[in-house]
């Protein structure tokens, strides 16, 4: 938690002697609050006043990055419990388990349709986000071997599954620079798995079945040296499982409580696809940083994405799309122009609705900050007046050669005014999207 300005004054000499730069001991207190200084500046600081300043400037859940380069995945550095609270930040990283007793073919195969699973939703990507790779042969030649095929095929990040030191020591020889994440260190083998770990810099999953132990091991490594832990409560039902990532998150927010303060990994274990599919999408909601499935479906997925989307979405700030004409199709002067709000959401179902019905319009989405078309009428964000000062803006009229405009038919009321406003001939369509296609295709007769 950070202190403030007069927090950090108790902890400083008090004796003014300017030796910092400032005038006062509390002028500097101020600057270090609003981070325009470092602590560092003065040379009088004690050593216990250091750590206090420096472990109050750490989140209460540290930051891990697993990969490098572009697709790498940040969790951690939550801030609160819930999300309306404020916004959750790092999205719950989504990864898949290969085995790598598999035969070869069928390890490829995977791993390419996992790499497959990406999406566009509402004018963002959405996508898987690492390959896990587990060591069920238990031998280390079939593990290196099925490193260097995953390799091959994806450049998604990689968590690496296996209990055997040697075996990840050998693994990180060939896959180090893609800092994956290790799983896992237990009480057995955590004093290897933390030198290997420290030593290749790459983050380490701390295991174990009891809250108790894991809060042990933890402490452990980072007394060991390791910033980049990430935490697990073990194999057990989900309910359980949610008891734990819950008092996990709570301690480390409302308490402070450090040995709990790092990301979470969770798995699945439900047989029936949708079963596991329902277990994920509680483990994202409360409070997993990154889960481990095995269903690789693309509706499954999908759903898991979309729920992932709208929970890392900042509540206070609806996605939006850019305010202007969108062409949609090859359009021409005669095309119809349709008018919504730049909601994201409504905007690409409005999008998708036009596309399906393969008549070529134009769409003018108005700046309603965000809002949908009903909330936008109700707030005085989509009125006549924006919508004319949208359509002025457009650029339309050189390149249409009528005057018509097909206004969303829940705002029906306004179409009135509208007309008399922009001076173009209003259409009310229909009120949901859904019956766009109908209305275009019977306004082409
Ligand atoms: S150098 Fe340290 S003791 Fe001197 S004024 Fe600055 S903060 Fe105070």
């Amino acid at each position: 938690m950070a202190l403030s300005g007069l927090e950090i004054y108790k902890l400083l000499p008090k004796t003014n002697c300017k030796e910092c730069g400032f005038p006062t001991c509390l002028a500097f207190a101020m600057q270090i609050a609003a981070k325009k200084a470092a602590l560092d500046k003065c040379p009088h600081v004690s050593e216990e006043a250091k750590g206090k300043l420096e472990s109050a400037s750490r989140p209460p859940i540290n930051l891990v990055t697993i990969g490098s380069g572009e697709g790498k995945l940040e969790v951690g550095n939550e801030t609160v419990m819930f999300r309306h609270e404020q916004t959750f930040y790092h999205p719950t990283g989504l990864g898949f388990i290969v085995e790598d007793n598999m035969v070869e073919s069928e390890l490829i195969k995977r791993v390419e349709k996992i790499e497959r699973l990406r999406f566009e939703r509402v004018g963002q990507k959405i996508e898987a986000n690492i390959v896990a790779l587990a060591n069920t042969s238990k031998t280390r030649d079939k593990y290196i071997a099925a490193i260097k095929r995953v390799l091959e095929k994806t450049k998604l990040n990689l968590l690496l599954i296996c209990d055997d030191p040697e075996t990840i020591k050998a693994s990180l020889d060939i896959v180090k620079d893609r800092r994956p994440l290790i799983y896992a260190a237990t009480k057995d083998n955590l004093d290897a798995l933390l030198s290997i770990a420290k030593g290749a810099k790459v983050p380490l999953v701390i295991s174990a079945p009891s809250l108790e132990d894991l809060s042990e091991l933890s402490e452990k490594a980072a007394s060991g040296g390791l910033n980049d832990i990430v935490l697990d409560s073990g194999k057990k039902p989900i309910s359980e499982k949610l008891e734990d990532l819950t008092y996990i998150r709570r301690l480390a927010l409302k308490k402070t409580y450090r040995p709990f303060g790092h990301p979470t990994i969770a798995f699945t274990d439900a047989k029936d696809p949708y079963e596991e599919a329902s277990e994920a999408a509680t483990l994202i909601v409360k409070y997993a940083s990154i889960v481990i499935m095995k269903c690789i479906d693309h509706p499954v997925v999908l759903s898991l994405l979309t729920a992932r989307q709208n929970i890392f979405t900042d509540p206070q700030k609806p996605l939006q799309v850019e305010p202007k004409v969108y062409e949609i199709g090859n359009v021409t002067g005669e095309s119809p122009v349709l008018v919504t709000t730049n909601f994201s959401l409504t905007y690409y179902t409005v999008e998708s609705e036009v596309e399906s019905s393969k008549v070529p319009s134009y769409i003018v989405s108005v700046d309603s900050e965000g809002m949908s078309v009903l909330t936008a009428w109700a707030a005085e964000k989509f009125t006549p007046e924006k919508i004319t000062s949208a359509l002025n803006q457009s650029g339309l009229k050189d390149k249409i050669t009528h005057k018509e405009l097909v206004l969303p038919g829940y705002v029906a009321v306004m179409s009135g005014k509208l007309q008399e406003e922009s001076g173009w001939q209003v259409k009310v369509g229909p009120r949901e999207a859904s019956g766009i296609p109908s209305f275009l295709k019977g306004k082409k007769k």
